[in-house]
C-alpha cells in the first residue's frame, strides 16, 4: 500500500483549519493547466485555491496541503470535510474555462489513474472513508454548496476507477489473513473429502 508519509510536500499558503471536522470525503478534480501551472496557482496566495494532492501524468504525486488542514477546492463545508485531489490534464488550457477533461476521452494516462487509485485507497483506509464518499467535483451533492465546476468531466470512468480501488483492497490483505485464508481452504478441502467418504459409504450428502 502507498505510504502517505513518503509523498513529496510543497506547501501551498492557501488553507484553513478544519475546525472540529475530520476528512470524510474525497473530491476529484482536473485542473485547467500543466503541473507547473497548477503548482504555481496553488502557491500563489492571491489565487485562493489549493488541493491536498496533485497527481501528474507520469503517476508522480505532490502534496501541497496537510491532511489535518482544509484545502480550498470545493467551497465552504465540503472543504472542511474534504480531501482534494487534482489530476493534471493532457493540455495546457491555462486561461480557458474548459480543460481537456471536458472534451477529450484520453485526457488522463494509465499511470496517473493507477497512482490516483493507490493514493485514494490509502486515504480511504487511513480515514475510514467508504467508496460512496469518493466523488467528482461535478457531483450533484456539491451543488448545494455553490460548486458549479464540471471537472473531472464526462470521461472520468467511475466504474473502472472503483475496480482499481477494489484491486488495491485485494492486494492489501495482511500476511496473517493470507495464512488464515490458506488454512480455511485446507479445512474446506478436508470437509469435501469427508463428504466424498460419506457418499462412498452410501449416505446422501446433506445441505444440497
Ligand atoms: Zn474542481
Amino acid at each position: 500500500m502507498l505510504d502517505l508519509t513518503k509523498i513529496k510536500f510543497d506547501a501551498s499558503p492557501n488553507f484553513s483549519t478544519r475546525g472540529a471536522h475530520k476528512p470524510e470525503l474525497i473530491i476529484m478534480h482536473c485542473p485547467v493547466g500543466t503541473l507547473q501551472g497548477t503548482v504555481s496557482t496553488f502557491k500563489n496566495p492571491s489565487s485562493r485555491v489549493s488541493a491536498h494532492y496533485v497527481v501528474d501524468r507520469d503517476g508522480s504525486i505532490l502534496q501541497m496541503v496537510k491532511l489535518d488542514q482544509a484545502a480550498w477546492h470545493a467551497m465552504n463545508y465540503p472543504n472542511l470535510i474534504g480531501i482534494g485531489i487534482e489530476h493534471v490534464d493532457r493540455y495546457d488550457y491555462s486561461g480557458r474555462l474548459m480543460g481537456g477533461c471536458m472534451v477529450d476521452p484520453n485526457w488522463f494516462t494509465e499511470a496517473q489513474m493507477q497512482a490516483s487509485a493507490n493514493l485514494v485507497y490509502a486515504l480511504m483506509k487511513q480515514f475510514n472513508i467508504p467508496v460512496e464518499k469518493v466523488m467528482g467535483h461535478n457531483d450533484p451533492w456539491l451543488r448545494q454548496f455553490h460548486n458549479t465546476h464540471q471537472d473531472p468531466g464526462p470521461y472520468w470512468n467511475w466504474y473502472q476507477y472503483r475496480l482499481r480501488l477494489e484491486k488495491c483492497k485485494q492486494a492489501d490483505v495482511p500476511e496473517a489473513q493470507q495464512t488464515s485464508n490458506d488454512t480455511a481452504e485446507k479445512t474446506s478441502n478436508s470437509t469435501e473429502e469427508l463428504v466424498n467418504i460419506k457418499r462412498k459409504a452410501g449416505r446422501p450428502p446433506r445441505n444440497k
